[in-house]
């Protein structure tokens, strides 16, 4: 059974220790990881949603060479005789060796703000709105609670934000205690234990003073003053209940910063002040809307112009008007709308279109509602003789052809649709 010193005290970051056992953990590519166990550690183990520290062990030889061994990282495992720690590096040490063992406090401070961010709102929530935290989760850039409730109003949330950053200028004390099972269970049912693990041995308990009472075996601060503030980022729902996503201590800062930098940015970029943002976002956006509605009214215009033109170049031979273009510089949609507005105010007419603006081109075939054509069946058998996908109505159609080959299969269905389609006359 490991000692674990983060029980008694979550700011040791330096300790001495001893090797107890090794083992070989995984090999990859010929390199194998090595899981060192101490009889005594500060570094904390994955668990209770709470990634692991990583740091250094140093061991120093008989000829005073010192060996340094990087831990990338730590898990624990129960074994019948009690859990055991395990400390994951690249680096084997010898059973017995005497080590120094050094945590990487800023991540490990990190971790602390977050952890214990996480039991002050999770009191806050509870008390404030009855919403249970069901489970944590401390991620790389911000952490989690999944809490048993709605959704959540946004004043509300606000309001519990407040409430919490109260508590943590007050400075309340944060304690650390361990108790019997029997008594955890007394304190659970007085209510004042928000809840309890299964395990029989004795349970630690972390009491933010006269806030919150959690059994919990992770690093906390000391005073909520530590936790320096916390920050709710958003909202999400989830299978269980409400997500709700919030960061501590230095990344409330460095989310704020960067936040601030953005709107900074975006208020420079449209030479505005910042507190002006939302309001010019909303109006370009009203801008933008009507700007689209008066772009599409355009290009119909500009597809009936268009469509009246094509139809004037093109005159009707041996009763068939049919029109064969390929456009390279307009979209696909606005293609399709010409081919159709051509279709609508001329007879007898075919549109047979290639839209080249992107690779596969678009190919698309109208007609008149004159002629005996099925656009969808014939765009669809003509296609699969080259082994191509497309169909629609009887009046249009499209399908997609590869750029150089969409000009040759447009030319080959041209030929067809004209002896298809004309009715020579006979002079009688
Ligand atoms: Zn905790």
């Amino acid at each position: 059974m490991t000692e674990r010193l983060y029980y008694e005290d979550s700011f040791l970051h330096s300790f001495p220790a001893h090797v107890v056992d090794i083992r070989e953990g995984s090999r990859a590519g010929g390199v194998s990881t090595w899981q060192i166990a101490l009889d005594r550690t500060a570094f904390y183990p994955t668990s209770g949603g709470q990634p692991c520290d990583t740091g250094l062990l140093t061991a120093t030889s008989r000829n005073g060479a010192i060996l340094e061994i990087p831990i990338e990282a730590v898990e624990e495992e129960e074994t019948q005789n009690g859990s055991r720690i395990w400390h994951i590096a690249a680096k084997p040490l010898q059973t017995g060796t005497a080590v120094h063992g050094l945590i990487d406090w800023p991540r490990r401070l990190d971790h602390i703000q977050q952890h214990s961010g996480q039991h002050l709102l999770s009191a806050v929530f509870a008390r404030e709105l009855d919403a249970q935290t069901i489970s944590f989760h401390l991620g790389e850039f911000v952490s989690t609670i999944d809490l048993t409730s709605g959704a959540i109003a946004h004043h509300s949330l606000e309001r519990i934000e407040r409430t919490a950053n109260e508590i943590i200028a007050e400075d309340r004390p944060v304690s650390v205690r361990i108790v019997e099972r029997s008594e955890a269970e007394r304190l659970l049912a007085e209510g004042r234990l928000r809840k309890l693990p299964e395990r029989d041995s004795p349970i630690r308990l972390i009491e933010i003073a006269d806030c919150d009472l959690n059994a919990c075996g992770g690093t906390h601060v000391r005073s909520t003053g530590q936790i320096g503030s916390v920050l709710i980022r958003g909202t999400e729902r989830v299978s269980r209940g409400l997500r709700v996503e919030f960061v501590s201590g230095l990344r409330a800062v460095n989310a704020a910063r960067h936040d601030f930098e953005l709107l900074a940015r975006a208020a420079a970029a449209l030479s505005i002040g910042r507190d002006d943002v939302p309001g010019a976002v909303e109006r370009m956006q009203t801008e933008s809307k009507a700007a689209a509605k008066e772009r599409q009214k355009l290009r119909e215009e500009l597809a009936t112009y268009h469509a009246t033109r094509l139809a004037i170049e093109e005159m009707i031979h041996d009763n068939l008007r049919l029109i064969r273009r390929n456009f390279a510089d307009r979209d696909r949609e606005y293609v399709r709308l010409l081919a159709s507005k051509v279709c609508s105010i001329v007879p007898r007419t075919v549109a047979l279109f290639v839209c080249e603006e992107t690779d596969p081109a678009r190919i698309l075939l109208a007609c008149s509602r004159d002629m005996n054509l099925n656009c969808g069946e014939f765009l669809r058998s003509a296609l699969a003789e080259h082994g191509l996908r497309g169909g629609g109505s009887t009046d249009l159609s499209q399908g997609e052809a590869a750029k150089d080959e969409a000009e040759k299969i447009a030319a080959s269905m041209a030929g067809t649709l004209r002896s298809m389609l004309s009715r020579p006359h006979t002079g009688e």
